[in-house]
C-alpha cells in the first residue's frame, strides 16, 4: 500500500511512466527521415523557436506578428531560467532583486542566486485558507523597488497548486506596469494543467498583450510532452519594439555560447514535428488532455474520500488546486507519521504529487491523513 507522492513527474494509474505516443510517432519519422547529429545554431532550432513562440503568446499575438519576441532554445525551463537570471545579471542594473513567491519551486533560488543575484520572497500562501495570500502578495510585490524581477509561475503553481484568479492576474499586472516590475513567468506546465494550451497560458498572455508590459518567459516541454530527460525548453523576452528584440537576442546567444555553445537537437526536433503536422499536434492535445484529465480525477476523487473519512474539514481546496500538486495542509508532524505509520512519501511541507496517486489508492490515503489529523 506505500504511496510516493514526491514524484515531480507524471505516472499512469498504474503507477508507470508515460512516453507519449505522439512523441514515438515523431521520433520514428524522424529516424525515418535520416536526421544528422551536426551543431544546432547558438539559439537552437528554429523550426522549434517559431513553434514555441507561438504556443506560448497565440497564433494571433500582436507582439509576435510585430517581430518584438526574442525567443533562443534553452536547456528545459531549468536552463532557460537560468539564461534568464545571467541576462539580469549582466545587463540590468546591479543590486537588481529577484522577488520569487514564498513557498517557491526550491530551484529557483538556487538558479537566480547561482547567477550572482539578489533574492526576496513575497507573500503567496496563506495556510489559514489553503489559498492564495492575495493581500500580503500585495503589499510586497508594492514595496519592491522598481526595477526588480518579479518570477511567477504561469500555471499550477509549484509547490501550492495554488494560482491566482484572472481578476487578481488583472491587478498583479497593473501592479507591474505602475511599479515598473519587470515578470519573469515561469511556464513548466502550459496545457499540462488544464489540458488546454491556451488557457494555461492565459497569464503572460495578457500581460503582454492587454497589459503591453515587456517580460521574460521560460518554457518546458519535460511535463505538458513528457521530454524530461531530452532537456527541451526556451528562452522568450517580449519587448516594445523589433529593435531591442534583435539587440536582446544577440546577447542572449553571447551568454549561451559560453554557457554551452548550442543546445541538444533531439526533442527540439520531437516539439517541431508535433506542432508542424496538423495531426500530431492534434494528437498531443489528446494525450495531453488524458494526463490533465486523470489527474482532475484523482482529485476529485481524493476529495470526496477524503469528506467521507474526514468529515470535520472543508476539503474543497484539493479540487481547487489546480495540476500535478497539492499542498494538503498537513504540518511536519503529521507529514512525519504519514511516513512512519503509513509508508506514504512526500515532502516534508505537506506537498502531494497527484501523479503519483491512482484512484484506486485514494482511500488508503484519505484514511491515512484523517487518522494523522485525529492524532496530532
Ligand atoms: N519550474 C517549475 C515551477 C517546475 O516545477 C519545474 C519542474 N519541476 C521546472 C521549472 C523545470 O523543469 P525542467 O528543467 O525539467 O524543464
Amino acid at each position: 500500500d506505500r504511496l510516493n507522492l514526491g514524484v515531480g513527474a507524471y505516472r499512469t494509474e498504474a503507477g508507470a511512466p508515460w512516453v507519449l505516443p505522439v512523441v514515438r510517432e515523431a521520433e520514428a519519422r524522424l529516424l525515418a527521415s535520416g536526421v544528422d547529429k551536426e551543431y544546432l545554431p547558438i539559439d537552437g532550432l528554429a523550426a522549434f523557436n517559431d513553434a514555441t513562440a507561438r504556443l506560448l503568446l497565440g497564433d494571433a499575438s500582436p507582439a509576435l506578428a510585430g517581430g518584438r519576441v526574442a525567443t533562443i532554445q534553452g536547456l528545459s525551463g531549468t536552463g532557460s531560467l537560468r539564461l534568464g537570471a545571467a541576462f539580469i545579471a549582466k545587463f540590468l542594473p546591479p543590486g537588481t532583486t529577484v522577488y520569487c513567491s514564498d513557498p517557491t519551486w526550491g530551484n529557483h533560488f538556487n538558479i537566480f542566486g547561482d547567477a550572482g543575484l539578489g533574492t526576496k520572497r513575497y507573500r503567496y500562501f496563506d495556510p489559514a485558507t489553503i489559498g492564495l495570500d492575495f493581500e500580503g502578495l500585495m503589499a510586497d510585490l508594492g514595496a519592491a523597488p522598481p526595477g526588480s524581477v518579479i518570477v511567477l509561475h504561469g500555471c499550477a503553481h509549484n509547490p501550492t497548486g495554488v494560482d491566482p484568479s484572472r481578476e487578481q492576474w488583472g491587478a498583479i499586472a497593473d501592479l507591474c506596469a505602475s511599479r515598473g516590475l519587470i515578470p519573469f513567468f515561469d511556464v513548466a506546465y502550459q496545457g499540462f494543467a488544464s489540458g488546454d494550451l491556451d488557457a494555461d497560458a492565459w497569464a503572460p498572455r495578457f500581460f503582454a498583450h492587454e497589459k503591453g508590459l515587456e517580460l521574460l518567459v521560460a518554457q518546458s516541454y519535460s511535463k505538458n510532452l513528457g521530454l524530461y530527460g531530452e532537456r527541451v525548453g526556451a528562452l522568450n523576452f517580449v519587448l516594445a519594439d523589433p529593435a531591442t528584440a534583435g539587440r536582446v537576442l544577440s546577447q542572449a546567444k553571447r551568454i549561451a555560447r559560453a554557457l554551452y555553445s548550442n543546445p541538444p537537437a533531439h526533442g527540439a526536433r520531437i516539439v517541431a514535428a508535433v506542432v508542424g503536422d496538423p495531426a500530431l499536434f492534434g494528437q498531443w492535445k489528446v494525450e495531453m488532455a488524458t494526463m490533465a484529465g486523470r489527474i482532475k480525477a484523482v482529485r476529485t476523487r481524493l476529495a470526496a474520500e477524503l469528506a467521507a473519512a474526514a468529515p470535520g474539514r472543508d476539503w474543497g481546496f484539493v479540487t481547487r488546486q489546480i495540476g500535478m500538486l497539492s499542498f494538503t495542509g498537513l504540518t511536519p508532524p503529521q507529514v512525519a507519521r504519514m511516513t512512519a505509520v503509513h509508508h506514504v512519501y512526500m515532502t516534508g511541507d505537506g506537498r502531494i504529487s497527484l501523479a503519483g496517486l491512482s484512484e484506486a489508492k485514494a482511500p488508503y490515503l484519505a484514511a491515512a491523513m484523517a487518522d494523522v489529523i485525529k492524532e496530532a
